[in-house]
């Protein structure tokens, strides 16, 4: 019931696609009925009319030899004078009766007559056809309204006058036929002609409506598998890769879709190492502290002392656990977008001394010396929160991971772009197969070492991501055994995206 409850949303789906301007199948479909069904319709109108076209001038040219030659009878039988001859009245209502027409002729002064309807005889006929033709000129006139072809002839007498060296000078035109022709037969021919053309024009329209449907259903199918695949990842991401090798345009889409995939599958698998990370982090000082509490709970009588060394112990795991969640909290906020950042006016360099001034009682401890070099004065537009944590962090280090008298140099410097912080110590130095990793989250060079001094590897997560935030960089040189350098380059203006 649920399936075919499926299956009627997708037909339903598919006929509003298939009904929307903006569907591709639509598309397809409308010019293949439109390059199909024009020529067709235009072939049928070219035919018909050519067909007209020839039928027209055939009839007129028939049409005019017999009326030549009855031209040419009418004088020997001097018809313009006297119209009883039989022979050529025979001939005049063969050639209408042929021809479904009227004959009228017309003598030199545009008297009618002759005329088989019998309706102008006697009248004067002075027509502009009638004028041409006295000059000489043969008309023929289609009237495609009214369904006839009507045709002038001029009745000539040949060679009557001669010149003094005997020979016929000129053809005088004595008179002039006007014959009207049916075109009625040709009218009825093309009905036929076009009837017949319309069943054709039917048949192959449905014959192109068929192919449409069908190839642009088959043309679109590959979409269609393609937008399958996609909801099909949508429901259950396997970490499979889509193929729909069909045209170009979808193998291009499947390489930009799978590549978003590959990236999906990175910050998944991130995603995932970070919480096991975390999770990890996090239990370490809560083991130590339950190892601590049962040990003191299970010796039944323990002297004051060892309590309060346990207790101790008990209180510098639960630091270590609140300084990792500070750490993680911090980085959360990285994580959020520049435009979180609180940006202000800041003096650099007031703002080095403080934190190193924080700082050195800590170097002290082991005999570490803090070097601060100010090259010039800075103001930088900033968020003086992150810039601290930044600076704090690079210095920390510096002091957590150097050698017992030591130091640590700091150089801050400017040009007409940037401030640059540059953190130097003479410590231990990173490897070099180090470097790479030294940014991510909880990585750190040496574990044990670092949790001893008391690091999350959280640290240069964070100073890198507010390095970034500010469209800042951040490069490191080390050389192990003798120390490292971390370079801070940090826009004097703040960038907004
Ligand atoms: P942590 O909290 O462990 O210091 P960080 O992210 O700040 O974490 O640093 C990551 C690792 O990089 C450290 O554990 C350490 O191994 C190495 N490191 C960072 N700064 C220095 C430095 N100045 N000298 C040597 N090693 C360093």
């Amino acid at each position: 019931m649920k399936g075919n409850h499926i299956v009627w949303d997708k037909v339903k789906a598919g006929q509003a696609l298939f009904l929307s301007w903006k569907s591709l199948r639509l598309r397809i479909f409308l010019i293949i009925i439109v390059t199909g069904v024009i020529p067709c319709i235009l072939i049928k109108d070219g035919i018909l009319n050519n067909y007209e076209e020839r039928a027209v001038s055939l009839r007129t040219s028939d049409v005019q030899t017999q009326v030549k030659i009855i031209a040419d009878h009418l004088l020997n039988y001097n018809y313009l004078q006297e119209t009883s001859s039989e022979v050529i009245n025979a001939e005049i209502d063969q050639l209408s009766n042929l021809y479904d027409g009227r004959v009228l002729i017309i003598n030199s002064n545009f008297k009618v007559v002759k005329d088989t309807y019998d309706i102008s005889v006697g009248k004067t006929m002075i027509s502009e056809e009638v004028m041409k033709c006295f000059k000489g000129q043969n008309t023929a006139n289609y009237d495609e309204k009214n369904g006839y072809i009507e045709i002038t002839t001029p009745i000539m007498q040949q060679g009557v006058d001669k010149n003094k060296d005997g020979q016929t000078e000129e053809s005088v035109i004595r008179g002039v036929m006007l014959t009207s022709v049916s075109t009625d037969s040709i009218a009825a021919t093309m009905e036929i002609l076009g009837r017949k053309g319309n069943v054709l024009e039917i048949l192959i329209g449905m014959v192109i409506f068929g192919v449409a449907v069908v190839l642009s259903n088959i043309l679109v199918r590959p979409f269609d598998r393609l937008t399958d695949a996609i909801n099909e990842i949508q429901e259950g991401y396997t970490g499979e890769l889509i193929s729909v090798p069909d045209y170009v345009e979808t193998v291009h889409i499947v390489d930009a879709f799978n590549q978003v995939l590959a990236r999906m599958k990175r910050l998944d698998d991130s995603r995932q190492e970070f919480v096991a990370n975390v999770s990890h982090e996090l239990k370490t000082p809560i083991t130590s502290v339950k190892v601590l509490a049962d040990s003191l709970r299970d010796q039944g009588e323990v002297p004051v002392e060892l309590y309060k060394e346990f207790m101790e112990d008990i209180a510098e795991e639960i630091d270590r656990e609140n300084k990792i969640i500070n750490d993680l909290l911090a980085l959360v906020k990285m994580d959020k977008t520049a435009s979180d950042l609180n940006i202000s006016v800041v003096d650099i360099n007031e703002l080095t001394e403080i934190i190193l001034k924080r700082l050195r009682p800590i170097a002290r401890k082991r005999d570490i010396e803090v070097v601060f070099e100010s090259i010039r004065q800075v103001t930088a537009e900033i968020d003086e929160v992150k810039m601290t944590l930044i600076i704090t962090n690079l210095v920390e280090n510096a002091i957590k991971y150097n050698r017992e008298q030591g130091s640590v140099k700091v150089v801050l410097d400017a040009d007409h772009q940037f401030f640059i912080l540059q953190v130097s110590d003479t410590g231990i130095g990173i490897p070099e197969e180090a470097m790479e990793h030294i940014y991510e989250r909880f990585y750190r060079v040496d574990k044990s070492h670092s949790r001893e001094i008391g690091g999350t590897g959280l640290g240069l997560a964070i100073t890198r991501s507010a390095v970034l935030m500010h469209r800042g960089s951040i490069k490191l040189t080390s050389v192990e055994g003798e120390g490292t350098t971390f370079v801070v380059r940090i826009p004097l203006n703040y960038i907004a995206s």
